[in-house]
């Protein structure tokens, strides 16, 4: 299609002019975006529709990645990476006056997804493509995804993210792959003359879900798989039957509305499970149309049920998609008439979970009378798998109810959704070690005695293609300068840069190359926010959802407490340190706002006092997300990874953030203990409680908030300031709910008991970053350890051990 810059000049201005009918001198930066998307698309295409027919005719196994969330953010830049064309269309463009980065501005990021679960599942697509395996995204069209962030007298606003409203390039309708969707109604039994039950479904609504197409490009191969997203769109059958159940015909369109409600928007809480029906309308949705569609493409290679799961592989990403196990069990045994143990030993052997999380309050559980009236079927079926696992640990554990009733998938009225990934998968896996271990041996204990096989540790990673290679191109050349280009290929041999870690040029480039990309982070953010950032302060980022657990409020205190101190002149000779936030807060959580508030009011007064402005500034970025992740990511020093020991299951910020050289700040906690591992005491600055004396706490009690307000002076004064009149506090009061969660709450995430380690360790930051030399070194050492993280190597690691998933060489 074209493969050098003069081809290309000529194939993009006939594309202008034949699409969108102008001329390139006359083009906007929008036109140009749209008609190099268009190119590029044309260009994918025909390895697409290659790969699909070579996983078809080759029969290779194919796994299908379930999850409510793709947090893809943008495609043009990573598309262009991966087609290996990015530098060749930056030449071109730039002959015509355009900058390709500005260019790739005029993308709107598709945001469906809330954080670090959503964009593992862009991460997982993109190394699935890169290594040349057959691995599919199976999610929901949300409208609207998540929500735009603007901050009004420094709360928080949300408003609807329009991502659809002018036009996502990258999607392929398919309306002829669409399928039939049903609700509600209710079952009956009959004899179905062979002394076998056949179950009936009737009165059920009908919903059409058509899938969006969205292709997923590998890195220098000919792979494209597909994210296949489903949108709900009725037919006038599906809308009329609504109308005929409700009899009433005269609201039509109020009948429409509420079946295409369905796929309008993402749940902006990962954090607390909603239990909304129309979020369980949304899971179902998904997982109906998915399974059947997966069902469908298995049937056409024309092979015995038996050999279903070593075809197909499905994934569910989190327990949101459990519903795929006894969806699955559904269409075997109502539509193909197999048995029950039949069904059951292919439903389980082709379903695999991957939990995410041990806060109770996230734990999915569904009112069994919400279940059985919206999905009858799925509900008989899930009451008989509950039935027979019941039994069978009767076996085990004759006379032991109380075990039982643990490990129950329905009880006390409630479908448990964690429950009903263990029964009906063969493999469990946690996202870290630490959290591996915390779910074998304490949340999940009873389930991992029982099953002890099933559960493994998969530690998350991210793809070094868009965080490295795309985000951080100065980065990227300097490390191919002196250790080749297979870093790109095999992320694990970055570690070929710990032989050059006394090479001083090599640490004095890298220098170079933090500070330039802290200038041009420093322009962005002045021309966004208008605040003049000074580059040679230490950037220190704290960028991830804002949580209770993840601890901004530690944050927080302690540059109040900073402040405190060149205020009142005891503050040490400290190196200028600029304090960047991003993070979104769910829409209903009172706590996390306030906290958004306190950070926007910091920023306020430190910014704006000549006695500290100089050595202290505080930004607050509106409107998280992950293009302006790529942005802040490679200009950090300091990566703030502070949460509550035990409480963050992974992360992948970390991750990212250890990848372009910062250095961490954090406790050890998820996979941070995984990076302290690999780079050593030296090179990260660890604090705080072990998760073994936090979850000691949580059971035993024995901490008391109060006692160490009372004895840190510190601690007392900045407390203080955000009730009493303080310059913090402007003399209101809203300020009072955080004082109140930290001291007559006893400080549930155990803020106030880690400050002083954590001021310790600030401290020592303050140290080091004035040796250069030696900083450069821990930078680098960061940089050439994080192979480890790529989220090729976890893919590996899942497709090897879960999937069974075997590599197609044949493409190229
Ligand atoms: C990576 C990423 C996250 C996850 O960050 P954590 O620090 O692991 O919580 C969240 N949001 C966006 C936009 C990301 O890119």
């Amino acid at each position: 299609m074209f493969s050098e810059k003069e081809e290309f000049k000529k194939a993009f201005s006939r594309k202008l002019q034949a699409e969108l009918g102008v001329y390139v001198e006359n083009a906007t930066e929008f036109d140009i975006y749209r008609a190099l998307g268009s190119l590029v698309q044309d260009k994918i295409g025909e390895g697409w529709l290659q790969t699909q027919q070579q996983y078809k005719d080759k029969k290779e196994k194919q796994v299908y990645y379930f999850s409510m969330e793709f947090l893809m953010g943008r495609l043009l830049g990573n598309n262009l990476l991966n087609l290996q064309v990015l530098e060749m269309v930056e030449e071109g463009l730039s002959d015509y006056g355009f900058s390709l980065s500005r260019i790739e501005d005029q993308e709107h990021d598709a945001g469906l997804g809330n954080g670090g679960l959503g964009r593992l599942a862009a991460c997982f697509l993109d190394s699935l493509a890169s290594l040349e395996l057959p691995g599919h995204g199976c999610g929901l069209r949300y409208r609207y995804g998540m929500f735009d962030q603007r901050f009004m007298n420094g709360y928080q606003v949300e408003l609807p993210d329009n991502w659809l409203s002018d036009q996502f390039i990258w999607e392929v309708r398919r309306p002829e792959e669409a399928i039939e969707v049903k609700f509600g109604g209710h079952v009956s039994t009959a004899n179905n003359g062979s002394g076998e039950l056949a179950f009936r479904y009737k009165n059920y609504n009908t919903l059409r879900a058509v899938p969006y197409d969205v292709p997923v490009v590998g890195y220098n191969n000919e792979v494209v798989n597909t994210l296949r997203l489903w949108s709900a769109e009725p037919t006038e059958k599906d809308i009329l039957t609504v109308a005929k159940q409700q009899n009433d015909y005269t609201n039509m369109l109020n009948h429409q509305r509420s079946l295409e409600s369905i796929s309008d928007f993402l749940y902006p809480d990962d954090s607390t499970d909603e239990g909304k029906t129309l979020r369980l309308k949304q899971e179902y949705f998904l997982v109906s149309s998915g399974v059947q569609s997966a069902v469908r493409q298995f049937e056409q290679l024309e092979l015995p049920w038996s050999s279903f799961s070593n075809q197909v592989a499905l994934h569910i990403n989190d327990t949101h998609p459990a519903l795929v196990i006894p969806e699955l069990m559904r269409i075997l045994l109502d539509e193909k008439e197999l048995g029950w143990e039949e069904a059951w030993e292919v439903t389980q052997s082709t379903v695999s979970y991957t939990n995410h999380t041990t806060l109770s309050e996230a734990l999915e559980t569904w009112p069994v009378d919400l279940v059985r009236n919206l999905l009858p079927r799925i509900f008989m079926i899930i009451e008989e798998m509950n039935e027979r696992f019941c039994q069978s640990l009767w076996k085990t554990y004759p006379g032991d109810f109380d075990r039982i009733a643990s490990l129950a998938i329905i009880a006390d009225g409630q479908v448990k959704m964690a429950h009903l990934s263990i029964v009906g998968s063969h493999s469990i896996n946690g996202v870290a070690k630490l959290h591996t271990e915390i779910l074998k041996k304490r949340e999940m204990k009873t389930f991992f005695e029982t099953f002890p096989n099933r559960f493994t540790n998969k530690t998350n990673g991210i793809t070094h293609r868009r965080w490295l290679m795309h985000a951080n191109r100065p980065l990227s050349q300097l490390i191919s300068d002196h250790i080749g280009e297979q870093w790109k290929d095999h992320p694990e041999q970055l570690t070929d840069l710990l032989a050059k870690q006394e090479d001083p040029s090599l640490l004095d480039s890298l220098y170079d190359v933090k500070q330039q990309n802290k200038e041009s982070f420093a322009n962005w953010v002045h021309k966004e926010t208008g605040i003049m950032v000074d580059s040679s302060s230490i950037f220190d980022v704290h960028i991830k959802r804002l949580h209770g657990y993840k601890r901004q409020l530690l944050n927080a205190l302690h540059i109040m407490h900073l402040y405190n101190e060149i205020k009142s002149g005891h503050a040490r000779n400290m190196v200028p340190r600029t304090f960047f936030f991003g993070a979104k807060a769910a829409p209903g959580y009172h706590f996390a706002k306030k906290v958004i508030k306190l950070i926007n009011r910091i920023s306020d007064v430190v910014n704006n006092d000549t006695d500290v402005n100089e050595q202290l500034n505080v930004v607050f970025l509106e409107n998280y997300s992950v293009s302006m992740a790529e942005r802040i990511i490679p200009a950090a020093n300091i990566s703030e990874q502070i949460s509550t020991a035990s409480k963050e299951a992974s992360g992948t910020g970390n991750m990212k953030l250890m990848m372009n050289g910062a250095l961490t700040i954090g406790t050890l906690d998820g996979a941070n203990i995984e990076i302290n591992e690999v780079v050593g005491d030296n090179n990260m600055y660890t604090f705080g409680l072990r998760s073994n004396e936090i979850l000691r706490y949580y059971k035993e009690g024995g901490y008391s908030s109060k006692e160490v307000y009372d004895t840190d002076e510190r601690i007392r004064h900045t407390l203080d300031q955000l009730i009493h009149y303080s310059p913090f506090s402007k003399g209101e009061t809203e300020f009072k709910d955080l004082y109140d969660a930290l001291l007559t709450y006893n400080d549930e995430f155990f803020v106030l008991k880690d400050f002083a380690s954590y001021v310790e360790a600030q401290q020592q930051i303050d140290d080091d970053y004035k040796q250069t030399r030696e900083w450069c070194r821990k930078s680098l050492i960061n940089i050439a350890h994080s192979g480890k993280f790529s989220s090729d190597q976890t893919i590996q690691s899942y497709a090897s051990d879960i999937w069974r998933l075997q590599q197609v060489k044949t493409l190229r």
